[in-house]
């Protein structure tokens, strides 16, 4: 296949854009020159003008739990308690007897007059159907009073709140470990439910130029979820999976090392937490404040326990004292990963102490992060970080620095959608106001680098992903314009016209109208 009468962006230095591309056997097979015209029939696809990046990888998604969130309540953007209350009783009269009413979105610091749900609210509400609303950052579980008779008392873990009453009464909040134990106890979604979702799931994803995805819902068994999926054939594109730093063990024993799988899915790395986040007012500061999920002296264990089964680490980190434990604890454990050739990631890297700026690069330690959380957090940040926050969502200064960047969505923390991802990258606004910190704003390449290239080496593919060069595998986006010719203002205005993986669209096939 031929792609020409185009712009073709490839991403290399060497030969950074061309007019056309060839394509041979699920890969790049070069520019188009003799050889090439040369084939008995080379199916051309006229490109009329529009332009071929390398596919998007998705550096951070909580894949099933993204497509699972496109089906339930949605309270993003909810002003006030009531305005969340309204969207949970509309959908109260669907649920099937038996099943859960689940939802997600709400952050309570966006309500006037600034409150704290309850359980009491949402009984009014739901009556006796078992509601489970998670926050916006997923930190924070929102229960009514049916949902909470199923743990009969037992919500107290480590490492989590049961926010209480006066009357030492939970409220319905669970934070952190207690939020996320007791999802996984009484709320889980089964198999067969995450599947029918991904299914769909990918469908938009790729729609959205999404070739390739570094998954985190391992703890969740996305692993089987994906399997399936691309048993049945409905893998439409690439994964590179994480697995929960507490079956290090497992893994070993069964000698799954990073990289087992083949083009399609394979198990990754090992994922860890930190602290809390900024909504929940849980990241773990310098000053004091957050909980702290994993120790430093927790983390280097988890490190070590992970290079011995030749998987390397991505941890959460959100605060700045979070971010400089993980980097000591990176820094105390070099010898053992490094030796090894593993590449370990901070994922989100949120607020970072001037000094620890530079250990990102120094170390080789990627900084996994979400570009268009910056525009989103902004009031948070500049409420909850006051005068902390040029150290926040720091990517010039980290790319400055030499450090790795690699971006994601967080999805469904954020939309799953990589464009919006570099336009917020670019821009550090995403509505009328001028960009928050603009000194931290990247060009247009370099959030495409963070979207294309450097996902693909953190997935050990930077010989065969990430760039349009011959033969590297023939993962493509098209747009409907060369965005390298826009300014800067322009580019939320780009299309995705079509998606390509291993040679084959799996979004609207050429031609286009
Ligand atoms: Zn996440």
């Amino acid at each position: 296949m031929i792609l020409e009468n185009g712009i073709v962006r490839t991403m290399d230095a060497s030969l950074p854009a061309a007019r056309a591309l060839a394509i041979a056997g699920g890969r790049i097979a070069g520019g188009v020159g003799v050889h090439e015209t040369a084939l008995a029939s080379p199916e051309a696809v006229d490109l009329g003008g529009r332009c071929v990046l390398p596919g998007f990888n998705d550096s951070h998604v909580h894949f099933p739990t993204w497509a699972l969130a496109q089906r339930q309540v949605r309270l993003e953007g909810t002003r006030t308690l009531d305005e969340a209350l309204e969207r949970v009783a509309r959908a109260a009269g669907d649920v099937q007897p038996g099943r859960w009413l689940r939802g997600m979105g709400w952050r309570s610091g966006d309500w006037s007059p600034a409150t704290e749900p309850t359980k009491e609210a949402l009984d009014r509400v739901t009556g006796d159907v078992p509601a489970a609303l998670m926050a916006r950052d997923y930190h924070s579980l929102w229960l009514n009073s049916a949902a909470l008779a199923r743990a009969d008392g037992d919500l107290q873990v480590e490492g989590g709140v049961v926010e209480r009453n006066e009357r030492g009464e939970p409220t319905g909040v669970l934070r952190e470990e207690c939020a996320w134990h007791f999802r996984d106890t009484h709320v889980r979604p089964t198999d067969d439910e995450m599947v029918e979702a991904s299914r769909e799931g990918m469908r938009l994803a790729v729609s959205r130029g999404v070739t390739a995805v570094h998954d985190k819902d391992g703890w969740l068994g996305a692993l089987r979820v994906f399997q399936r999926l691309h048993d049945e054939g409905s893998l439409l594109l690439r994964v590179w999976q994480s697995i929960p730093h507490a079956q290090v063990a497992e893994a070993a024993a069964l000698g799954v090392r990073s990289g087992f799988g083949d083009d399609l899915l394979r198990v990754g790395y090992l994922k860890a937490f930190m602290d809390g986040t900024l909504g929940s007012q849980t990241a773990r500061m310098l000053d004091g404040s957050g909980v702290e999920i994993t120790s430093r002296a927790e983390l280097e264990e988890i490190i070590r326990r992970g290079a011995e089964a030749g998987l390397p680490v991505a941890v959460h980190a959100i605060g700045d004292l979070a971010n400089r434990d993980a980097l000591d604890a990176f820094e105390a454990t070099r010898e053992v990963w490094q030796a090894l050739g593993l590449r370990p990631r901070i994922e989100h890297a949120q607020l970072l102490a001037a000094e620890d700026i530079g250990r990102f690069a120094a170390l080789g330690v990627a900084a996994s992060v979400q570009f268009s959380h910056a525009p989103s957090d902004r009031d948070l940040a500049d409420r909850f970080w006051a005068r902390k926050t040029d150290g926040a969502y720091a990517y010039r200064s980290l790319l400055d620095s030499g450090a790795l960047l690699a971006n994601g969505s967080d999805a469904p923390i954020e939309e799953l959608d990589p464009w919006a991802g570099i336009c917020a990258g670019v821009l550090r606004t995403i509505d009328d106001r001028p960009p928050w910190h603009p000194e931290q704003r990247l060009t247009l390449e370099e959030a495409l680098i963070a979207t294309t290239v450097n996902p693909a080496w953190l997935a050990r593919d930077e010989r065969r992903r990430g760039k349009l060069l011959p033969g590297y595998l023939a993962d493509l986006v098209v747009l409907d314009r060369d965005p390298f010719e826009l300014e800067a203002e322009e580019l939320p205005s780009v299309q995705v016209v079509a998606t390509m993986v291993g040679g084959r669209w799996v979004h609207n096939p050429a031609p286009w109208g």
